[in-house]
């Protein structure tokens, strides 16, 4: 099916660092429409995890974007298949204009001589992400006085214009005000209907809002996996969460 082509699965995934084990045979499996959140205490291996889907971590077991074997491809050729990631502190060009920025995203799959000032208008890709993300009437603006918020996005839209099928994304909210994250969670489901989104999360009054399935990780595996009220109900998440 079309949904299935663009699927996240991941089976048996495994990555040590220096004989420790960050990911200890975790699985997952996540496609469109299905806004993942990815919770677990801090060192559960959330951000190893991400690193080995987009090529960063070397690891064993498998990862399949849907036909796509991912597993031993270099960083680049993983980000050629649609493949994107935001970090926690965004990565913008913050002397750059939004508009700019979003030119400069687009076109890392362009050629250098259609870059935008020698264009007339601005493609509808670009138009299209200014309008998705909210960040329209602050095209002119620079990147660098955006809001924590714009900012991330900013990164998101990057991506999008990138034709990015496959969002993984670190702590969207953190440092925002209620507002902006009520508009991110909007944007992720927006955007989450027809592409598959992954989202590292702390925020639980986020996640709850927000989440229509969590993946509990802890010590490196799939401790619990369901929607919101799945996952608190299982008393190995309430063992682990207990006192925090
Ligand atoms: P989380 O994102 O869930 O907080 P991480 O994936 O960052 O967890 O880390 C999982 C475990 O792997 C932690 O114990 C961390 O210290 C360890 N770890 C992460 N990256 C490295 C690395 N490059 N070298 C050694 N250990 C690492």
């Amino acid at each position: 099916t079309a949904t299935a082509l663009k699927d996240l699965e991941i089976t048996d995934l495994r990555v040590a660092f220096d004989g420790f084990t960050a990911v200890d045979g975790a699985a997952l499996r996540v496609g469109p429409g299905d806004l993942r959140f990815l919770i677990g205490p801090n060192g559960a291996g959330k951000t190893t995890l991400v690193d080995a889907v987009t090529g960063l971590a070397k690891a064993t077991g498998t990862v399949r974007f849907g036909p796509h074997d991912l597993l031993g491809r270099p960083v680049h050729r993983i980000a050629r298949l649609g493949i994107g990631r935001t970090f926690q502190t965004a990565t913008v060009f913050e002397n750059l204009s939004v508009l700019a920025n979003l030119d400069i995203a687009a076109g890392a799959a362009r050629r250098p001589h259609t870059l935008l000032r020698r264009r007339r208008g601005v493609p509808e890709e670009i138009e299209h992400a200014l309008e998705t993300t909210g960040l329209a009437a602050a095209r002119d603006r620079q990147a660098g006085v955006l809001s924590h918020g714009q900012k991330q996005w900013l990164e998101i839209g990057m991506l999008l214009v990138q034709n990015v099928q496959l969002l993984l994304l670190d702590e969207p909210v953190a440092g925002m005000s209620h507002e902006e994250r009520e508009q991110t969670g909007q944007l992720l489901r927006r955007i989450g209907q027809d592409r598959t989104i992954v989202v590292i999360e702390h925020d639980m009054d986020f996640v709850r809002t927000f989440a229509t399935s969590v993946t509990v990780l802890h010590a490196g595996r799939v401790l619990s996996e369901g929607t919101v009220a799945q996952v608190r109900a299982d008393p190995r998440v309430q063992e682990v969460y207990l006192g925090e």
